[in-house]
């Protein structure tokens, strides 16, 4: 007896000293980054073939779709046309995902058959609007609130059933148009399946405000338009006016925004977004345009988030973390406007044509100087000399390369993955995957003649952007 109270107590004491190593060492650990869930709305392509559309969600940093049908956008009833099956297979191969189906036009009470296609295309979220009198307050608010909450409550068991979160944006001239109406529904929300789709836009602009409503509402929210109103969205006025609804066109200030956003870890989707004056059209004349603007606003995000970061005093930055990011920041690469870099004949053969330089110690292969590898067609910073490593495989090797710099699609061989710059589209090489060079497993082999080199220190040229005159 005495022997086991004498283990049990030192078994006791063994077991808060570890509980008290562990504790310590997940302190240590910092916090993940906090990053925003980008969903690419289809419709910002006007009537585009969503083929086309496709392509770019990565390359505007999302990892989804959001399907908008007419008079927005008509890539709803374009997936009618390929047939489910080809739409899934398409978006796995690109490593993408339908994450939304907009359905305004159907409204919360019919959304039955939506509901059962998107569980059997793995999308998990259908935003609509509410339904109800308009222009409520106060108690008659909160009662209009929880009447339509208990008109959708046979349609919550469908969204149960298949795994659907019904997301109700806010909307001028709608029963939910206010902040207290935003507010409401989040108190009343039975279900996690009931949700808001908050959009900045229909809101009365301010900033401090529609951050203490995220704090407020924040686990209600499943959808995040990075939207405001500008000057609103009249065909009356200039593209130029239009284009103030984008994030860091107009005037409001996103900064506390983004940064409530990350103080609830905010985990729904981020939706970059305007409306043309003219519905149906995109906000850009071209694909690449339209990605353009995305990434425009995107940058902006960025910069508030960080922004937000520096001034919440408790986050301690170290100087090592300082130094690296004054130092090659390529995501800081400026950009132009206008035609590509001229290609020789042996460059087109490789970056237009698929080709493939001869292997050798050449071109690149054994350069080991630090710096950023850029593409020869159109600049954009592409690799980190930090991240390339000697394969022996007679091509330039890297076992990562710059966030969406790059775009995985299957080779035409049905065998390997190609890889090509996410800006211009020209073809780098391939990428391996388990080859157990180094520990990310990774092995990026790059056409040397597909790249140019910039010495770190040299000053890297703009990314040129492709605009349709
Ligand atoms: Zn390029």
């Amino acid at each position: 007896m005495e022997i086991n109270r004498r283990q049990a107590i030192a078994s006791a004491a063994a077991a808060s000293a570890y509980a008290s190593a562990v504790t310590e060492q997940l302190l240590a650990e910092e916090t993940p980054e906090f990053k925003l869930n980008y969903i690419l709305a289809s419709c910002m392509y006007g009537y585009q073939n969503v083929w086309e559309i496709i392509p770019e969600i990565a390359r505007t940093g999302a990892t989804a779709i959001d399907l908008w049908p007419r008079i927005h956008g008509s890539q709803r009833e374009q997936l009618e046309e390929i047939g489910e099956q080809t739409f899934t297979s398409v978006i796995k191969r690109w490593g993408v995902q339908l994450g939304c189906i907009t359905q305004y036009k159907l409204g919360p009470f019919a959304l039955q058959d939506e509901m059962r296609l998107a569980k059997r295309l793995g999308c998990k979220t259908i935003v609509t609007g509410a339904r109800g009198p308009r222009g409520l307050t106060g108690q008659d608010l909160k009662n209009g609130i929880a009447d339509f909450i208990e008109k959708m409550k046979p349609h919550l068991e469908i969204a149960e059933e298949t795994g659907v979160t019904i997301a109700i944006e806010n909307h001028a001239n709608n029963l939910m148009e206010s902040y207290d109406s935003l507010k409401w529904f989040h108190e009343l929300t039975p279900s996690k399946n009931l949700q808001i789709a908050l959009a900045p836009y229909h809101l009365e602009q301010d900033a401090e405000r529609m951050a203490d409503l995220i704090r407020q509402i924040g686990p209600s929210i499943a959808m995040f338009y990075a939207w405001q109103h500008g000057k609103g969205a009249l065909e009356s006025i200039s593209l130029e006016d239009q284009r103030l609804q984008m994030p860091g066109r107009g005037e409001l200030d996103f900064t506390p925004i983004v940064s409530a956003l990350k103080e609830i870890r905010y985990q729904g989707w981020t939706e970059i977004f305007m409306h043309p004056g003219k519905r149906g059209t995109p906000i850009e004349d071209s694909v690449q345009g339209v990605t353009y603007e995305i990434n425009r606003s995107r940058d902006y995000l960025a910069r508030c988030l960080k922004e937000s970061s520096e001034s919440v005093p408790q986050k301690i930055t170290s100087s090592g973390d300082k130094a690296k990011m004054n130092e090659g920041d390529e995501s800081r690469q400026s950009i132009v406007k206008g035609e590509f870099n001229q290609l020789n004949p042996r460059e087109a053969y490789v970056i237009l044509n698929q080709g493939t330089e001869p292997p050798g110690p050449g071109g690149y292969t054994m350069t080991k100087d630090p710096g950023t590898y850029i593409c020869r067609q159109c600049n954009a910073a592409l690799y980190r000399s930090d991240d390339k490593f000697e394969s022996h495989c007679g091509w330039p090797s890297f076992d990562d390369e710059i966030e969406d710099a790059v775009t995985r699609r299957p080779d035409p061989d049905g065998l390997r993955v190609e890889i090509i710059c996410s800006n211009c589209n020209g073809h780098l090489g391939h990428v391996f995957q388990g080859a157990g060079f180094t520990q990310k497993n990774t092995r990026h082999c790059v056409n040397s003649i597909s790249m140019r080199f910039i010495k770190k220190g040299d000053p890297v040229p703009p990314m040129i952007i492709k605009v349709k005159k």
